[in-house]
């Protein structure tokens, strides 16, 4: 079905817009938002969303944008939220950033104005071969472009503004929230959930257009802490266990041809080694495991206990322990127990002309803590590719095939209420 609207081409200016301002986000720092420059990008948010005539639309103190469009039907609809995040990531500067259009791209490598030692290289970013004949928008080499998430952040804005200055579409209550934070893992730590008062929602930050993402990995932190027996290294003969070559086996002993980050993708978990001290007497192995099920997990758990118990033999006086922690759960867990929010969204993709593949995120995401927060909440793609680099690239059209799937989504929630 192809869309029975003429739609704006408007998403491209905001985008354009808000790229330029500085949103990067700081792990060091311990206030919320972690930089208060996030801020600069959240009350123009606010204001812009004023001027639609949004007239609750405001940035709070812990730099949270919030807003409601009104329902304008009498159905009782569920209230949706669309969710993106202000900030940008830590690990390449977002300052003084001068995006370039490459109009009617003709295929081949994309070289950055500022930087030419910067290329986006056909044959390394694959989906370039998708975009023949569209506008890419990209950084000029010397920071990140910022397209996560502010092509999202774009995105819900245009079709904001398309839901109001089209009274004749029907939709329920739309809630709309802008995060700080999201890169550095706390997105959503003071999100209001009360007052935002949404049933569902959808964070708009996930890559390929047509794309929807239900599942995350299910996470856990592991921790080994070893007590070898320390003696004088004069008096060591028959004595000593030394904590720091236990802790080495225990390593050394790990697959290596499977279960790690280096080695698997897709629907694979791993169990991953993240920092190693010790010292002769103690030793500290800490770890992450990764699967998308429970069962994935404890299999990897029960490994990595084998591996310890294997190593200990050779160290009968030493001694260790196995602590287990709960970081996140897969998102799927709760977002199954609604499949009209994944069902609808589909529909809305399709609606925008796309053909919608269902995904999962090799990681964890504001919507899975969302989700089990009581707010289940997959992504929608975005457009952006190329995360955390200064080889960043969204399309025009994309993100205009964003905007159309949000507005379908609004109308698809309405109609089928
Ligand atoms: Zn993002």
């Amino acid at each position: 079905m192809s869309s029975p609207f003429r739609f704006t081409h408007t998403v491209t200016e905001r985008f354009l817009r808000y790229v330029v301002i500085d949103t990067q986000s700081d792990p060091s720092s311990p206030t919320c938002p972690s930089t208060e420059k996030q801020k600069d990008l959240g009350r123009l948010l606010a204001a812009e969303l004023q001027e639609m005539g949004i007239r609750d639309a405001h940035l709070d103190q812990h730099g949270y944008v919030y807003a409601t469009i009104p329902a304008n039907t009498d159905r009782q609809v569920p209230v949706i939220c669309f969710c993106s995040h202000i900030d940008t990531s830590p690990d390449c500067t977002g300052k003084d950033v001068k995006p370039q259009v490459v109009r009617n791209y003709r295929g081949g490598d994309i070289v950055l104005a500022g930087d030419p030692a910067q290329v986006i290289r056909a044959t390394e970013h694959p989906a370039l071969a998708g975009q023949i004949g569209n506008d890419i928008v990209t950084s000029d080499g010397t920071t990140l472009l910022g397209a996560d998430n502010k092509a999202g952040l774009a995105e819900i804005m245009d079709a904001a503004h398309f839901l109001i200055s089209n009274p004749q579409i029907k939709h329920g209550v739309i809630k709309i929230l802008f995060t700080p934070d999201e890169e550095i893992g706390r997105g959503v730590d003071k999100a209001d959930l009360k007052k935002l008062g949404a049933n569902f929602a959808y964070t708009i930050d996930g890559e390929t257009a047509g794309n929807i993402e239900d599942e995350t990995f299910s996470a856990n932190a592991a921790t080994v802490t070893i007590e070898g027996v320390s003696t004088h290294p004069g008096f060591a003969k028959g004595k000593m266990e030394h904590a720091i070559k236990i802790a080495a086996a225990i390593v050394d002993r790990l697959p290596k041809t499977t279960c790690s980050p280096e080695t698997t993708e897709g629907r694979e978990g791993f169990l991953h080694p993240i920092g190693i001290s010790g010292a002769l007497e103690q030793a500290t192995l800490r770890f992450i495991v990764r699967d998308f099920t429970d069962a994935g997990l404890k299999e990897k758990e029960a490994l990595l206990e084998s591996i310890v118990k294997e190593v200990m033999k050779g160290y009968p006086r030493s001694t260790w322990r196995l602590e287990i922690k709960q970081q996140y759960r897969n998102m799927k867990q709760v977002i199954d127990g609604h499949p009209e929010i994944v069902d609808n969204a589909m529909e809305a993709i399709r609606r925008a002309g796309l053909k919608p593949v269902k995904t999962s995120i090799r990681g964890g995401t504001d919507g899975s803590r969302l989700s089990f927060m009581g707010l289940p909440c997959p992504n929608i793609f975005a457009g952006e590719h190329a995360f955390h680099s200064r080889l960043e690239w969204v399309s025009v059209q994309d993100m205009e095939k964003a905007v159309q799937t949000i507005v379908h989504l609004a109308m698809i929630w309405e109609e089928r209420a």
